[in-house]
């Protein structure tokens, strides 16, 4: 969550935040990369990765920090808990609460100016289970 000033959306920012708003499967880079090559067939993987981190460091979208090998994103910015699974690596949205009280406590303990957290869900998928 970047107070930084506002990156300009240009085509391929664009595309990468359509394609990203248009699934809630929370897709890696490669697979916005093969959302994006649909509409804009010159673009690189190089590009659709150094688009996706300025965007997540400017808060268009955000960049899971949920276990797994490849980082993925997700173009709903507002916060909300994640389930992932621990066999396949889908990641499902949790309408959960988020507990205020939690952060209230973490600042407590550690006097740190708490800006926000996520908690994680594991287990396995309806397809794994
Ligand atoms: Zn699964
Ligand atoms: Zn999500």
């Amino acid at each position: 969550m970047s107070l930084g000033k506002k990156l300009r959306v240009t085509k391929q920012r664009q595309v990468l935040l359509d394609e990203l708003r248009k699934v809630c499967t929370h897709p890696t880079a490669d697979e916005l990369y093969q959302m994006a090559r649909k509409r804009l067939p010159r673009i690189s993987l190089g590009t659709v990765y150094r688009n996706l981190e300025l965007m997540a460091e400017n808060g268009m979208i955000q960049k899971l920090e949920v276990g797994g090998t490849q980082k993925r994103f997700d173009g709903n910015v507002a916060p909300h808990s994640h389930v992932r699974c621990l066999k396949c690596g889908r990641v499902d949205d949790l309408a959960l609460s988020l507990d205020l009280d939690m952060e209230e406590l973490a600042r407590q303990q550690t006097g740190y100016a708490i800006v926000r957290h996520s908690v994680e869900f594991c287990g396995f998928c309806p397809a794994c289970r």
